[in-house]
């Protein structure tokens, strides 16, 4: 006899086209027969906790310039804001809209472009997505953590990583590096702040 196997496999008909509006478990009463008890492993990896925030949130805590670069994926003027000139430093760089730090200021140099220039970002926490506006082939780079627009990242970088992340200084704090978080009172050290790099003043 040959084994024929026909009716083994009956999937259920669930296959009811892609766009299922998952609504929030209001209309289903009736049937209390079949309880939908499959742990559906939807998890939206594109929706960060920080998103949860209105609009009016938003532009109450960024402001309507910061809100237009980091919530509209707008773009400064170049050479607007003061961090595009900012040498590298002990500092770091952090998402304006979450805080959380995408940029080491070791990272950091000074691109004839006009915006603050990074070679390399802090790993997992920018999220890369293709752009086709204005009839170019760019890759916007977004905050992971609050899907914060910060500006776009090339590969044609001056260092050697090769990339050049451009990006709009209102997108971006300033963090100091904190004498006091880093190194224990092991050693009584005079913080005294002296200038680490003789350069030529312009
Ligand atoms: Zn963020």
């Amino acid at each position: 006899m040959h084994a024929d196997a026909t009716n083994a496999t009956a999937p259920a008909a669930a296959a009811a086209s892609n766009a299922t509006p998952v609504a929030a478990s209001a209309t289903a009463s009736t049937t209390t027969s079949e309880k939908p008890a499959m742990n559906t492993p939807d998890a939206p990896k594109t929706t960060p906790v920080a998103m949860n925030k209105t609009k009016d949130e938003w532009l109450k805590q960024l402001g309507p310039a910061k809100y237009r670069i980091l919530r509209e994926a707008g773009t400064e003027r170049a050479f607007s804001h003061e961090f595009w000139k900012k040498e590298p430093s002990d500092g770091s760089y952090r998402c304006a809209g979450c805080g959380t730090k995408l940029f080491e200021g070791t990272s950091k140099f000074v691109s004839e472009c006009g915006w603050p220039a990074f070679d390399k970002a802090v790993p997992g926490t920018i999220k890369y997505v293709e752009d086709r506006t204005y009839g170019m082939v760019r890759t916007e780079v977004r905050c992971t953590a609050c899907d914060g627009h910060l500006g776009h990242v090339f590969d044609d970088g001056p260092t050697d990583t090769g990339q050049r992340y451009c990006i709009n200084g209102l997108s971006i704090d300033y963090a100091e590096k904190s004498p006091q978080a880093e190194t224990p009172a092991a050693s009584p050290q005079p913080a005294s702040p002296q200038p680490a790099s003789p350069k030529p003043a312009p």
